[in-house]
């Protein structure tokens, strides 16, 4: 039978829906299932795959009713988000506003207020895409995820969670718990920048950046860049270059001109990888002098 890929409102096959209420629950459903089950959280990609019938799993197993996934919890270091809070919850969290400006410019990003109240930012992070834009500012933010398996918990640092397009350090019967994110530096300024086709639209390339300047001399820098490689990047050569040198136009300038040796961009639907390779330097230079305007407290 010819496959309807236009109408994606019909999920063409059968499959089981489970709504376990404890962590413990969930892992032991994903051992019994084994690769015939996913982990549901917002179900705005999932569900996409499977009516166009990329993915068929026989079991949902969906994480929403999970107490523990879904708080944001503060400590003297950090915050711990749990991977099943909402986009939405994030981007109107108080917290989330005065310690993370910069997560909350990247959901703020993020498809439309409908796409925002379901998506989470565990699935945004497990579906590894990489133009995901909560992703990019979580790795400028040197974030950690935690991961749940049978064995117990662990923590990986983001930057190795992701191992290619749809791709993370996940083992099947693993489930991310959350992720937690240090404060960024106090006196520090941060910037996300997103360019797409349309409001809508996935990055064509995406960047965060954290900065602190003391007098006019980078000691903190942190960029990462979605949408440009197979993963979503950190882009530590720059970074390297940077830290210790004045914020100076030539600075940026030669900084701009380092980015073409970091990223790896394909042509596709959206852009030819020459665009993203002209818009990665335009965008480098447009949200350091963005994060540099915003050091000091200022925020957006
Ligand atoms: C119209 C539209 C616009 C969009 N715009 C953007 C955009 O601008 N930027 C952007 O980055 N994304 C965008 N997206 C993609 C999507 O909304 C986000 O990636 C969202 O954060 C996914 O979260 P979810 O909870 O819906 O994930 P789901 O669809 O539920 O899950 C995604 C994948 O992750 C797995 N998974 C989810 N949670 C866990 C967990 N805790 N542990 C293990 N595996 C898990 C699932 O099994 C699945 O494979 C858009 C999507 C749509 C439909």
């Amino acid at each position: 039978m010819e496959i309807n890929r236009v109408n994606t409102r019909i999920i063409p096959f059968r499959f089981e829906y489970h709504s376990p209420n404890s962590l413990e629950e969930a892992l032991a459903l994903l051992s019994k299932y084994g690769s015939e089950a996913r982990i549901l959280a917002g179900g705005t990609d999932l569900l996409v795959d499977m009516k166009q019938r990329l993915i068929e799993p026989r079991h949902l197993i969906d994480i929403k009713r999970i107490p523990e996934l879904r708080l944001l919890r503060e400590d003297s270091g950090g915050l711990m988000i749990g991977s099943a809070v909402r986009l939405r919850e994030l981007e109107r969290s108080e917290a989330i506003k005065l310690r993370f400006p910069l997560l909350r410019e990247a959901v703020s990003s993020m498809g439309s207020v409908q796409v925002r109240n379901m998506g989470t930012i565990g699935g945004n992070l497990c579906r590894a895409s990489p133009s995901a834009d909560a992703a990019v500012a979580l790795l400028a933010l040197e974030a950690e995820a935690q991961i749940a398996g049978p064995t117990g918990i662990r923590r990986s640092p983001l930057e190795e969670f992701f191992l290619g397009p749809r791709m993370t350090l996940l083992k099947p019967d693993e489930i991310l718990t959350g992720v937690y994110v240090p404060y960024p530096p106090e006196d520090g300024g941060s910037s996300f920048m997103k360019l797409g086709r349309t409001s809508l639209d996935l990055a064509i390339v995406n960047i965060a950046v954290v900065l602190r300047l003391k007098g006019w001399t980078i000691d903190h820098c942190r960029i990462a860049m979605g949408s440009v490689a197979p993963k979503p990047l950190r882009l530590r050569n720059v970074e390297g270059f940077l830290l210790g040198r004045e914020f100076a136009p030539e600075v940026l300038e030669e900084a701009a001109g380092m980015v073409e040796a970091s990223i790896k961009p394909i042509t596709d639907i959206r852009a030819t990888a020459e665009y993203r390779k002209e818009a990665s330097r335009v965008l480098l230079r447009d949200a350091l002098k963005t994060a540099m305007e915003r050091c000091g407290g200022r925020r957006p």
